[in-house]
């Protein structure tokens, strides 16, 4: 498990053909992968990973008994907070320095979770997810847009020609870099654009407001947050292409993608991923969703709790895919936050915890145009170091004009729905 970048690109390419050939399998074919490919991680989890040792010999799990697929339930949820306090436990007695990479995340959730990947991860995840894209008519060296948080100094997007790509810095969402944009998608078309939803949505919104039609790329591929039916129905009005829905997560443990007949499919021969109750018992009706990644044995999370909620569908699509179907994904949509200089921040904003300790939960309000209160529950470890490290990593995104508050806090606001958002706006309905 030597690590090295220059092997990366051909363990990609390796991992491509495999998942060529994978979505064409049928389904006792992909049974048989999940229990070979479970049983190899459970066996090494009970071996080489503390926390499973200890796990497996409590619950009484013999990992030479163990048969796969069906004996998952045995193993209790892994919660978040467990990989955020006990990281040190997870972790192989196998992994060095050079073989592994530390990897940071809040999800949309503003809980900073630290993980390890390795080599053989990020291979898989990018083979699929080109593989994904590829549903939606992306190949290497389509002309694509890409929306993204770049932190460029000095440009609001910039492109390369050796990439074909541009790349639109998603902190720089304004009405004047919107319209910058669309110019130039106007003067030389894009064939994909990918991107967070609520950023896309917006240069279209900008571009309609301005008068000016984006030539239609061939599709939108979006991820990052929850895709609502209103945002799909805005991309389609403003670019006049089909929309693909994706997601990932940092952790590896879950990928969903829509495939061209329209359906969400779980990509099953990237993850194992189960539909679960609270207790972690398999529901057909909408639960949490549980992945274990099949290549992460450094930091193996097995049955980790996404904290996602899936609506599963009884239903086969009509592709020939043997992946499962869900007919919706909650939990990722959030307010936007915007700054005085005019951007609007979206799921971006959830990045400028990740870097600070102590942090279990946080959430922005923004009551004023110059004004965010930062509301954080936090545990013995932080301290004034992670309250400089908090203001660097949101200074970085909102800008000097805004005037921060830290609270420290019990409990977080709701939503009437009882979610629990990153951000939190009272003043929607200037933006
Ligand atoms: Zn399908």
């Amino acid at each position: 498990m030597e690590k090295s970048i220059y092997q990366l690109p051909f363990r990609v390419l390796e991992r491509s053909f495999f998942y060529r050939r994978s979505q064409h399998w049928n389904s006792v074919q992909l049974l048989n992968f999940q229990n070979a490919r479970l049983k190899k991680m459970i066996r090494y989890a009970g071996l080489h990973v503390p926390y499973y040792r200890k796990l497996f010999s409590e619950i009484g799990l013999d990992t030479l008994q163990f048969r796969g697929v069906e004996d998952m339930q045995k193993i209790p949820l892994l919660d978040k907070e467990t990989v955020r306090t006990r990281k040190d436990e997870l972790l192989s007695d196998e992994a060095n320095e050079r073989n592994m990479t530390w990897d940071s995340t809040s999800g949309s959730t503003g809980t900073p979770l630290h993980f390890v990947l390795n080599d053989a991860v990020m291979a898989n995840k990018i083979a699929a997810l080109l593989r994904s894209f590829g549903w939606a008519g992306y190949m290497l060296h389509s002309r694509t847009l890409m929306v993204q948080s770049y932190y460029y100094k000095n440009a609001d997007f910039q492109s390369s020609r050796f990439y074909n790509v541009i790349r639109y810095d998603s902190n720089r969402l304004s009405k004047t870099t919107a319209l910058k944009l669309v110019a130039e998608l106007i003067r030389k078309p894009v064939k994909i654009i990918i991107g967070f939803p609520f950023d896309i949505v917006m240069i279209g919104r900008y571009a309609a407001e301005a008068g000016k039609q984006i030539p239609s790329p061939q599709a939108i591929i979006t991820y990052g947050e929850k895709l609502s039916a209103e945002r799909r129905k805005l991309l389609i009005e403003y670019y006049h292409s089909p929309v693909f829905d994706f997601h990932s997560m940092h952790e590896c443990s879950a990928m969903i993608s829509q495939c061209p007949q329209g359906n969400l499919h779980l990509i099953e021969d990237f993850s194992y991923m189960e539909i679960v109750d609270a207790n972690g018992m398999k529901t057909a009706t909408k639960g949490l969703l549980a992945g274990t990644n099949y290549y992460n044995f450094l930091m193996p999370l097995i049955r980790y709790n996404t904290r996602d909620a899936v609506q599963p569908a009884d239903r086969i699509c009509d592709c020939g895919r043997p992946f499962r179907v869900v007919d919706e994904i909650f939990g990722k949509e959030c307010d936007a936050i915007k700054t005085p200089d005019g951007r609007i921040l979206g799921a971006v904003m959830s990045h400028s915890v990740d870097k600070a300790k102590g942090v279990v939960m946080s959430q922005c309000v923004q009551d004023k145009i110059d004004h965010l209160i930062i509301r954080i529950i936090a545990d013995s470890s932080y301290d004034a170091d992670s309250q400089v490290a908090l203001e660097a990593g949101l200074r970085k995104r909102v800008g000097n004009e805004m005037k921060l508050d830290f609270e420290i806090v019990s409990s977080l606001e709701k939503t009437p729905g009882g979610k629990t958002p990153f951000i939190i706006s009272r003043i929607k309905d200037q933006i």
